[in-house]
């Protein structure tokens, strides 16, 4: 048909969204479908899903539209949030993003599309950065060890209380104190996670921590009300009683003040947000955690550390793995999985950007604000709370609302949760207008204060707010790194080197199985950066942010939908963290019928390592269930420990499609298991991009999944962070949805305690899936989920002669991913899955998931957005790589010393004038001619874990260590 005989909405309709979403066109989609042996996408899926579990009728999203609609459409309602000048504090603060971070790392895909280095030969840049993050938390914080970023301030403090009850030596107790003046939120998530626990929370003065009988205690520093004082000697007397004691501080104020760990605390968190990253109605931000040096093993979350290469220099990796959930499973530290990479990255770059003379001089004026507001006020005979302060003054009042009222109406909102008092708390962007408007709303007009003169003021009397003691002495930020960036295109430079070092989704596919590493388009990444979304603070009235709400419950309606669940909680900022919530509103409950003894859960042996760890936040028996040889959970199995555990069962927790990659077709039979004996089903949503449009757990008899909308619903994967984990929920669990102390979730359950310290979670991300949903349209859906099945089949028909496909559903389909199993040629070969990986690397390609969920194998997700091209570039690479192999297991080529061995290869092999290999240079760095034509690069040799984990080093080595040897 030719263009002029279209109606104007089928000319519209050509220049769709789905098709940019979706990598084959319509010829490559029937070239690939006849590879398959499929007559269409209707027979494929037929063919894969079982007709049971197919949806009965369409998804209900809308119609699909255009990028310039729908970014219309959203800025429409991003316009409803109205931006206030905020000075509410209690851990959120307005920033200055420097713009060359701005530009370059949150607006730039080579950051934000990277995935979490697991593979860290093509990935040095992003360590770097992250290892620079830790230095940071450690100068900050005067402690030994840094984490590489948790998910927000108040689960690193319910992070820190669960360090604590590993470490304490006073393990009788199970009593652990918060000051009464940590901010609330943070207090709220804590609670929750202790209850579950079976821990109790004291509260109290800081002062009394001491007088209770405790595994540890967390403090506020400064207090969540802005006080400055010295709690060394209460840190002492826990200790003495045995007690570990957690500081949550705030990072800017600890550029001038003494550090925690001088002050002698074992722990100090917080977050990150004010080095840079926008408020963002909740997040995501950077969560830092420091702590001791021996606590090393029970440190939460990732760690990165330095190791070397095979040619002895120095490389980064993740350090201490055997921690991690992926591992430990529920004897693992935490749950935590995807943490927050992207704006831990942002955070350490607002450091080296400013250094440290820089941030003294952003501490130092915004303390300055503060000591002139202060002044002022109690001049004009005003009663502050608290005589010292950094940035954060609370003002005793007696007419509280008059005051609020009064700021609003100038588009300025003060913290307004403390009894008869109102909360101010100065940043970065605080200037001398917003001081005196201030004076104008407290004192009202004509008061005659003026900025000028009260510096002056201040400035001749010196500023006694913060206490002689607590002055800050040692340097910050000694490192090279901090000092030698400081014009903007040094910093412009440095952030592109690192960049470079990295592998992401704008060079090659990245095919990791259950990470679903799909297009994050940028009309998606767009909104994200708006003011109007940025802007925002988390605990703003709500008629201010209108537009959030809007966007929030439409999302909400739509993933309803597209579930088949009846509400939702968008508060989990991860995956792990939707599953904890999840569990927690089934436990919750269980107990709201008189059944709160049902304490065990049913996991397949398949399921990814976050479920056994979540199982444990919420003190749940994890019982494993086998799989059998197709890759299916073992029914019979499955029905024998339901019954054995009977009356106890809470619930079970199943991945479908299974983690093996196919559509078990007894998943309902398993869920009628299930509630026969009167437990819940967890569906772990994580597979989502399999079902969207074509099933749905709610349809499948599930009672709650969590989704990852950094997976399925496009948000990017930032290197490791951030995602989103809400979770939906049947009805009867409704009622049970986490809540917030803070601001009131209209849709959660009345007395259920906080998961999240922000309501909506990392609401400033949801508008990725937002424009996901509402440019792809409930017939785009359904094709996507199409076409990373029809992807996924292709890849394994393409390979199958090469390397058996491990599991196969009905009629030898796979679901959306398919594992190929490696260890038939180990056995025969020598060759491992890890020189398999590392050899992909010389063909430009990111490994596939390896030994997850199966040792020695590899599983591949190449999801919808990949074209055929790309599939048939990286089919091309595994093929040579499996006639490579051949030459190591005929004999052809040396055991060790053959290119997968000696891979990655470096640019420094390549050049290396004692090159002796008895394989050639073209042949180690251009094994087919296609390589040619995007090179990518490895920085470094292959990595020596052991070595690393044996000599930890957790900060930035000195420069000279990378000076060639
Ligand atoms: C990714 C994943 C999770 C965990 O999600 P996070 O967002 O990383 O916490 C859980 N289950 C499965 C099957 C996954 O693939």
């Amino acid at each position: 048909m030719s263009n002029s005989s279209l109606t104007l909405a089928q000319l519209e309709q050509k220049n769709a969204f789905t098709r940019r979403h979706i990598g084959p066109g319509e010829e490559e989609i029937q070239a690939m479908l006849a590879t398959v042996g499929a007559d269409s996408l209707d027979d494929l899926m037929a063919q894969t899903v079982p007709a049971a579990i197919q949806l009965d009728k369409p998804i209900e999203v809308g119609e699909g539209e255009t990028e310039v609609d729908a970014l219309a459409a959203l800025k429409a309602v991003a316009g409803k949030n109205k931006i206030n000048r905020s000075f509410i504090g209690m851990g959120y603060y307005d920033t200055h993003v420097p713009n060359v971070i701005l530009r370059n790392v949150l607006e730039n895909p080579g950051w934000y599309t990277a995935y979490t280095p697991y593979q860290p030969e093509i990935a040095q840049g992003r360590l770097e950065a992250i290892l620079n993050f830790q230095q940071v938390t450690i100068d900050l914080t005067g402690l030994e060890l840094a984490s590489a970023s948790l998910l927000d301030e108040a689960t690193a403090a319910a992070e820190a209380m669960t360090l604590a009850k590993r470490v304490s030596k006073n393990k009788k107790s199970s009593l652990f104190f918060v000051a009464d003046d940590v901010h609330p939120q943070t207090l709220d998530v804590v609670q929750t996670r202790a209850e579950m626990f079976g821990f109790g929370i004291v509260t109290g003065p800081a002062e009394q921590a001491a007088d209770h009988d405790v595994f540890g205690a967390l403090l506020q520093y400064p207090t969540s009300t802005g006080e400055v004082k010295d709690i060394s000697a209460v840190i002492a007397a826990v200790q003495a009683k045995k007690g570990i004691v957690a500081v949550a501080a705030d990072l800017m104020s600890l550029v001038m003040l003494k550090s925690p760990g001088e002050l002698g605390a074992d722990v100090a968190l917080g977050s990150a947000q004010r080095f840079g990253v926008p408020m963002g109605y909740g997040g995501p931000h950077a969560a830092f955690f420091a702590t001791r040096d021996s606590y090393k093993r029970s440190l939460p979350g990732r760690i990165i550390g330095v190791s070397k290469d095979t040619r002895g220099r120095p490389a980064l990796r993740m350090a201490l793995q055997t921690r991690e959930q992926h591992i430990r499973r529920e004897k693992a530290n935490s749950n935590i999985c995807t943490a927050q990479v992207l704006l831990a990255n942002m955070a350490s770059f607002y450091a080296v950007y400013h250094g440290p003379k820089g941030l003294k001089t952003i501490a130092n004026r915004i303390h300055r604000f503060a000591d002139i507001l202060a002044t002022g006020l109690k001049q004009k005979g005003v009663d502050l709370k608290h005589n010292t302060w950094f940035d954060t003054l609370t003002v005793l009042t007696d007419n509280k609302a008059d005051v609020l009222e009064n700021a609003y109406a100038k588009g300025m909102n003060l913290r307004a949760d403390i009894d008869g008092a109102v909360g101010i708390s100065l940043d970065e962007t605080t200037n001398r207008k917003d001081i005196q408007a201030l004076f104008d709303v407290l004192l009202g007009e004509g008061h005659g204060l003026s900025v000028e003169t009260l510096d002056a003021e201040v400035t001749t009397q010196g500023s006694q707010s913060i206490p002689a003691e607590l002055v800050r002495t040692s340097d910050i930020l000694t490192h090279e790194v901090f000092n030698q960036y400081h014009s903007e295109t040094e910093m412009l430079r440095y952030i592109k080197s690192l960049e470079d070092k990295d592998l992401a989704l704008n060079h090659s596919m990245i095919s990791l199985g259950s990470c679903t590493m799909k297009l994050n388009a940028t009309a998606e990444m767009i909104p994200v950066t708006w003011a109007e979304f940025g802007q925002i603070h988390p605990f703003a009235p709500v008629d201010q942010a209108q537009g959030y709400q809007e966007m929030i419950g439409e999302l909400s309606d739509w993933l309803i939908n597209i579930t088949g669940y009846d509400a939702l909680s968008m508060q989990p900022n991860s995956g792990a963290q939707g599953e904890y919530a999840g569990l927690l509103a089934i436990q919750r409950y269980h107990e709201s019928r008189g059944e709160g003894h049902r304490n065990v859960c049913l996991i397949p042996s398949s399921a990814h390592g976050t479920n056994p760890a979540s199982a444990q936040m919420v003190s749940l028996k994890v019982v494993v269930v086998a799989c059998d040889k197709n890759g299916n959970v073992d029914v019979e199995d499955f029905r024998k420990k339901a019954a054995e555990v009977g009356n106890n069962l809470a619930c079970a927790m199943i991945t479908y499609p299974s983690t093996h990659g196919v559509y078990e077709e007894t998943i309902r039979e398993l869920c009628d298991i299930v509630h026969e004996h009167g437990g819940q089903v967890y569906l772990d949503g994580a597979n989502m991009n399999a079902q969207v449009g074509v099933t749905s757990p709610g349809f499948i008899g599930s009672d709650v999944s969590h989704l990852n909308l950094h997976k399925t619903f496009c948000i990017p994967h930032g290197g490791g962070g951030p995602g989103m984990g809400p979770i939906g929920v049947k009805s009867h669990l409704a009622p049970f949805l986490p809540n917030h102390k803070v601001v009131n979730v209209e849709t959660a359950g009345d007395n259920c305690g906080a998961v999240s310290a922000a309501p909506w979670g990392s609401a400033s991300i949801l508008p990725i899936s937002y424009m996901y949903i509402k440019m792809m349209g409930s017939a785009g859906l359904r094709k996507a989920t199409e076409v990373a099945i029809l992807n996924a089949n292709y890849v394994a028909k393409s390979l199958e002669g090469h390397y058996p496909v491990l599991y196969k559903g009905r009629n030898g389909r796979v679901a959306h991913e398919c594992i190929i199993d490696l260890r038939p040629l180990k056995e025969a070969s020598g060759v491992t899955e890890m020189d398999i990986a590392k050899r992909l690397n010389d063909y430009g390609f990111h490994a596939p998931t390896m030994s997850f969920p199966v040792a020695g194998t590899l599983m591949i997700e190449p999801t919808e957005s990949e074209a055929k091209y790309e599939l048939d570039r990286f089919v091309e690479a595994m093929i040579s790589i499996r006639e490579e192999i051949g030459k190591v297991e005929s004999g052809e080529w040396d055991a060790t010393d053959n290119p997968l061995h000696n891979a990655p290869h470096t640019l420094a092999d390549i050049c290396d004038n004692d090159w002796n290999r008895s394989y050639d240079r073209q042949v180690a760095a251009y094994p087919v001619p296609s390589v040619a034509r995007n090179k990518f690069w490895p920085s470094v040799n292959r990595i020596d874990d052991v070595y690393g984990d044996r000599n930890l080093m957790c900060s930035c080595p000195a420069i000279e260590s990378y000076v060639e040897e």
